[in-house]
């Protein structure tokens, strides 16, 4: 062990721990910092030295494409990206990020020390070698998808894209619901030369496959793109949430090849395990569906992968899977399942029931949001399914308030049964308002009662609330 010095671009200098056997990936080398609380990543490549277009990207993504510069909203993208700081420009070229937070590595079992990169968790066989404290419930995974939707929202919301989106590229931390989007230094950026990254099998949109054969310059060949990575956060969020592969299923494509078969059953033959109308790709044997975990989910799945999967251009915005995400979260219940693996399930409906143990959960309240269009006219937006563990934030008492990193978390209500009766118990609503136009003060609450409808606010974008029992 000899403690080094990197020159970075710009003129500083950057201590590293050299060893002999360093942690390397596909693309880098990585070395800590004295104090391990950043990295020091080489490029294998000699030739990234001599790579003017590599340079250019490394620039922009440290610099004004940078998210987590942002004065507000930095410091909250910090946590969802381990996003380069600086570019080393000697020994060798490379950059410096941050470290994973110690809460991505295992802290027990045989993996000890690894990563904890998405593809553990997300196959039923490699999860069989996880210990328990590893694996989380499923309302973990749930989190973790909308954790990983809205990075990439902000990517592409800046004009980037990730480029190689995968469960190699995404750690996560299901006990806690955490991910973090490594590997940001090949992003494409705008008005630079694409980098030469084709994405990781599996993840690689079909008609980047489809068109793998053409010249990398021709018109018809398919180079990642923010599309491309609408396809793998698809594929990600399928995985997490159903613990398998969306395209990966019993059809042969070519039995004499197996790298032919794979190409086809990934590209130009790509074919959903759970298409409607056709179902020669299905496996025997399917527990839960991607229609199990309501409307919104359901609709997003079907675009991702029935109607956009050889349409691009028809894939769901990775905004839309963050909003989708988000709505459903608001219908999760848990599931009183004794043996239940999941311990979590949507309530999409009247006589939903857990779609992983078959569980009918008792009666359900749910409180149906409207938002006001005009005076006495209310709107349906978004439905709340009430449990003994979910509150009233902002976003759900006003139709005007922030969600994702510029929401505010500050809880203004819960929810409480007394003598067999649900309530809402006000904490911080200044002006819930009954029916019949009760005030309900801070500390006091508000039956639910089927046909009695309450205000969350009477000022200004104060949503409605009608109660139903499924
Ligand atoms: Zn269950």
């Amino acid at each position: 062990m000899t403690t080094r010095t990197a020159t970075l671009k710009g003129g500083g200098t950057i201590r590293y721990v050299e060893v002999d056997d360093p942690p390397a990936g596909g693309m880098k080398k990585t070395f800590f910092t004295p104090d391990k609380k950043q990295v020091v990543q080489f490029f294998h490549d000699a030739a990234a030295a001599r790579d003017v277009n590599r340079l250019a990207r490394l620039e922009a993504v440290v610099g004004r494409y940078n998210p987590t510069l942002d004065p507000t909203t930095g410091e909250y993208f910090r946590k969802l990206f381990c996003w380069p700081t600086g570019i080393v420009v000697a020994p060798t070229v490379g950059v410096v990020c941050p470290a994973y937070p110690q809460t991505y590595f295992f802290e027990a079992g045989p993996f000890s020390g690894k990563e904890k990169k998405g593809k553990w968790f997300s196959s039923p066989k490699l999860r069989g070698y996880l210990p328990a404290s590893e694996l989380g419930d499923w309302i973990k995974y749930f989190q973790i998808c909308l954790k990983i939707a809205r990075a990439i929202r902000r990517l592409h919301a800046a004009g980037l894209a990730h480029s190689d989106l995968s469960c190699n590229n995404v750690l996560i931390d299901p006990a806690r619901g955490d991910a973090v989007v490594i590997d940001i230094d090949s992003l494409v950026v705008p008005g630079v030369f694409p980098p030469d990254v084709l994405g990781t099998p599996g993840y690689i949109a079909p008609e980047v496959l489809r068109t793998l054969h053409l010249p990398l310059n021709d018109r018809n060949r398919s180079h990642p793109c923010a599309a491309t990575d609408q396809h793998a956060l698809a594929v990600l969020i399928y995985e997490y949430l159903l613990y398998r592969h969306p395209l990966r299923g019993p059809k042969i494509h070519s039995a004499t090849s197996a790298e032919e078969d794979e190409m086809l059953a990934m590209g130009e033959k790509a074919l959903f395990v759970e298409h409607p109308a056709e179902t020669s790709n299905r496996p025997t044997g399917l527990t839960a569906a991607y229609t199990d975990f309501g409307p919104h989910l359901a609709d997003l799945f079907k675009r991702a992968f029935v109607d956009g999967l050889h349409a691009p251009n028809r894939r769901p915005a990775a905004v839309e899977w963050e909003r989708g995400l988000m709505r459903s979260w608001d219908l999760l219940h848990p599931c009183a399942g004794a043996r239940c693996p999941h311990k979590w399930f949507v309530v999409a409906g009247p006589g939903s029931r857990c779609p992983f143990c078959g569980t009918k959960p008792g009666r359900v309240p749910v409180l149906k949001l409207r938002r006001q269009v005009k005076p006495g006219q209310w709107m349906p937006d978004g439905e709340l399914v009430v449990h003994g563990s979910v509150g009233v934030f902002p976003w759900h008492a006003f139709d005007n308030a922030q969600t994702g990193e510029r929401a505010e978390r500050k809880r203004l209500g819960y929810f409480g049964v007394q003598a067999g009766q649900w309530l809402l118990v006000n904490e911080h609503l200044d002006s819930l308002t009954t029916e019949s136009g009760n005030r309900v003060p801070a500390g006091q609450a508000v039956a639910l009662i089927e046909g009695k409808p309450f205000q969350f606010s009477t000022g200004p974008h104060g949503r409605l609330a009608e109660v139903a029992y499924y």
